[in-house]
C-alpha cells in the first residue's frame, strides 16, 4: 500500500525467499516501496503493493478483556486486498452454502471441536460502502467469528475442548493470517479444482482472469519464482 508514513506498523507479505507474512515497521518511504526494519534487526526494500498497515490495537489486543460482539466496529486487523471504495459485495449464496459446509477452519488447526455452528465470515476490508466478495468468506465456528468480529484476531482454541473462554489467548496478527489466507487459498482452489474436472475451459478463464486482475509488478514476480521451481 502506498502512502503510508516513517514508523507505521506493516505486515510485510511473503517476498522471495521469506515465504511466511513478517511484521515490521517502515524506516523510510520511496516512490514504490519502504525500506522496512524487523524485528532481529535486519532491514530490507520492500515493494510498496506488499506492505499492509496493522494498527497497534490489535498486538495489545491479548491484554483487555472480551467486549460485547459488534459487528459494526471498524477493523483493525485489514487484509491485503485491494478493493476501490465505492464497490459493494460481491453476492455468491452457493459459495457460501460451500464454505459452510466446512468445519471451523480455526478449531480445527487446533484440534479443537468446534463451538455451535460453522458461519460464513466476511474476511477483508469492510468499511460503509463497502463489504468484501463472497469468495473470501471462510467457515468459523460461532465462537471464533465473535472473537475475531471483536479483536480483528483469532483465538487459540484448547485442543478437544468446545467451550468457549470468557477471556480467550489470541492469536498474533501474523498467525491470524497464515489461519485466514490458507483457508481462503483451500476453499478457491477447490472451485478451480472441481471446474478443471467438469468444464477446464471455465477454470482456465477462472485462472487467466484472476491473473489479468493482479498488477503487472506482482504477477512478473510469481512468473520469476514459477521459472525457478521449473528447474
Ligand atoms: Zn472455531
Ligand atoms: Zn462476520
Amino acid at each position: 500500500m502506498k502512502g503510508l508514513p516513517v514508523g507505521e506498523t506493516c505486515l510485510v507479505n511473503p517476498t522471495g525467499a521469506n515465504k511466511k507474512p513478517r511484521l515490521g515497521e517502515i524506516l523510510q518511504v520511496f516512490d514504490k516501496s519502504y525500506e522496512m526494519g524487523f524485528a532481529d534487526g535486519s532491514k530490507e526494500r520492500i515493494s510498496a503493493i506488499k506492505v499492509v498497515p496493522v494498527r497497534t490495537r490489535a498486538k495489545t489486543a491479548a491484554l483487555e478483556p472480551m467486549p460485547e460482539r459488534e459487528e459494526s466496529e471498524a477493523p483493525v486487523y485489514r487484509e491485503p486486498v485491494a478493493q476501490p471504495k465505492t464497490q459493494t459485495r460481491f453476492v455468491c449464496d452457493a459459495y457460501r452454502r460451500y464454505v459452510k459446509s466446512h468445519h471451523c477452519v480455526n478449531c480445527e488447526f487446533h484440534g479443537a471441536a468446534q463451538h455451535g455452528n460453522t458461519e460464513a465470515d466476511h474476511r477483508g476490508e469492510r468499511g460503509v460502502s463497502q463489504k468484501c466478495s463472497d469468495l473470501l468468506v471462510i467457515p468459523l465456528c460461532m465462537f471464533c467469528h465473535a472473537v475475531i468480529t471483536a479483536k480483528n484476531v483469532l483465538p487459540v482454541r484448547p485442543k478437544g475442548l468446545s467451550d468457549p473462554a470468557k477471556t480467550p489467548q489470541l492469536m498474533s496478527v501474523v498467525d491470524t493470517h497464515l489461519i485466514v489466507t490458507g483457508a481462503q487459498m483451500k476453499l478457491l482452489t477447490g472451485i478451480v479444482n472441481a471446474l478443471a474436472q467438469s468444464d477446464p475451459d471455465a477454470a482456465i478463464k477462472a485462472l487467466e482472469g484472476g491473473l489479468r486482475n493482479l498488477d503487472k509488478d506482482t504477477l512478473a514476480e510469481a512468473c520469476k519464482m514459477a521459472m525457478k521451481e521449473d528447474e
